[in-house]
């Protein structure tokens, strides 16, 4: 079964389930031994209870004939999203012990469609990272090559998906930290448009920029996935999107639709990587689709307006882990401020502390007008060129990231610098639906990822374009 976990669809899954093959308890034990072995390190914490519990009601409803597409897959949920009852850690100190009294909406929902969750993904520290090397719990090795890194913030997620533990898993992304794990393990995801997924239970990292979405084998798997997750929230008012059922029409036409390939975008791409990205455009060519170069020069300074952004938010998010709202106590200091200096010096790794000092910095009476009012101006600025640039093209396709991943013995500047993201921030600063699929891998068998980004709420969109992708030779 352990084969048919990795290599089976969702669908064939879901039938094999259905015709009584096996069933979802037998199959949670498939997922959670595997996870139990898993020498990438991509759990934190392994759910067998309330998993076994899950598959067992799964198995009830699925003989009364349940027609939900997840009734009694396994899945696995990133531990910086709430799982009543689990332990839910943003991998820190901080949060060793925490255990959330309540769900997280998406959680709340894969769970009432039937789905099974294993267990919690491995993660950079607090979401702030690209290589799940920051993790308390230490760093996610890449499945595909264990002297490599998974990526991050989400790389839990990826690794499992991609070691075939599970078909499909909850991240979240707040300047990519979905999209380049998958990159960097060979597997697909989606970072939704902003308000399209509840944020109700995402510990927050920076709210207007974190978005949950899904990392799975495929994009019909993310179509799956995201139908059930997204759709309006009484518990968070930005999560504006109707329920949609996004796995249907995923077979667009692509003949005629016009692809933009932001000149810009390319310039620090590794040589292997655009190697393969030019030849996952042709595929789209095949499928008859216009190319055009298109322009959104912003490469000098998004990344610059992310970390400014970025920290701002998280430093006055992470003001709550004072040991008395929320997080790790000691016994420390005689006043509150004393008290507040050891245990969140002692509890926060350096990568958090950074950006919290950053973020004070940069919204301090005198430095607030100079970045952080500078850099909301400069995110509109983004805006306004995505926009302009979709009146010329229907979706803008770029490599994912300008690397394939970095070894893991490399030191910490790698992860650190900002070229690692800088071609997936900019879709959060703008709030646009991205999907990335692998479209080839480099000389040492690591995978390269392509990015598809469609205008806000055109989700399925881009969906469809990867989803075609996938199923017409452009996967490897
Ligand atoms: N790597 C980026 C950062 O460290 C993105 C993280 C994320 O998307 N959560 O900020």
């Amino acid at each position: 079964m352990k084969e048919l976990l990795k290599k089976a669809t969702l669908k064939q899954l879901r039938q094999c389930l259905i015709n009584k093959e096996f069933t979802s308890v037998e199959l949670t034990g498939v997922s959670l031994s595997l996870a139990e072995a898993d020498k990438t390190n991509s759990f934190i914490t392994l759910s067998h209870e309330k998993a076994l519990a899950a598959a067992e009601n799964a198995d009830k409803k699925l003989a009364q004939k349940c027609a939900q597409p997840l009734c009694g897959i396994p899945l696995s949920v990133k531990d910086n999203i709430c799982t009543k009852g689990i332990k839910t850690t943003c991998a820190s100190k901080m949060l060793e012990d925490f255990i959330p009294p309540y769900s997280a909406t998406a959680v709340e929902r894969l769970e009432q469609d039937g789905g099974v969750i294993i267990g919690k993904t491995n993660m950079d520290e607090f979401a702030m990272g690209s290589s799940s090397k920051t993790s308390y719990f230490g760093r996610v090795l890449n499945p595909c090559n264990e002297n490599y890194v998974a990526g991050g913030s989400s790389g839990g997620s990826a690794a499992a998906v991609a070691a075939g533990i599970c078909p499909a898993s909850l991240g979240s992304d707040t300047g990519g930290s979905i999209r380049q794990p998958a990159s960097f393990c060979g597997v697909t995801a989606i970072k939704p448009t902003y308000g399209t997924v509840s944020r109700q239970g995402l510990i927050a990292f920076a709210s207007s920029l974190d978005q949950i979405g899904v990392v799975a084998k495929t994009a019909e798997y993310c179509a799956i996935i995201l139908s059930t997750i997204a759709g309006k929230d009484g518990k968070d008012m930005t999560c504006v999107k109707e329920k949609e059922e996004y796995e249907k029409g995923l077979e667009i036409g692509l003949k005629g639709k016009t692809i933009g390939i932001p000149s810009e975008l390319l310039l620090r791409v590794d040589e292997e990587v655009l190697t393969a990205f030019w030849q996952g455009i042709e595929v789209f060519k095949d499928f008859g689709c216009r190319v055009k170069t298109i322009s959104l020069p912003f490469n000098n300074f998004s990344s610059t307006v992310y970390s400014v952004i970025s920290s701002a938010e998280a430093a006055s998010n992470l003001a709550r882990y004072d040991g008395i709202r929320y997080g790790h106590r000691n016994n420390n200091g005689e006043t509150f401020e004393e008290a507040l200096k050891s245990l969140r010096g002692e509890a926060f790794g350096f990568e958090v502390k950074r950006r919290i000092m950053l973020g004070n910095f940069v919204l301090s009476d005198v430095n607030f007008e100079g970045y952080y009012k500078r850099a909301t101006q400069l995110r509109q600025k983004i805006k306004e060129l995505y926009n302009n640039a979709f009146n010329e093209c229907d979706v803008i396709l770029n490599p994912t990231a300008p690397t394939t991943a970095f070894p893991v013995k490399d030191g910490v500047l790698n992860e650190f610098s900002e070229a690692a993201d800088v071609l997936t921030l900019p879709v959060n600063l703008a709030g646009l639906p991205s999907v990335t699929t692998t479209c080839g891998y480099d000389k040492r068998g690591l995978p390269i990822g392509l990015s598809i980004t469609a205008p806000a709420f055109c989700d399925k969109l881009a969906l469809g374009f990867a989803h075609r992708f996938e199923n017409g030779g452009g996967r490897k």
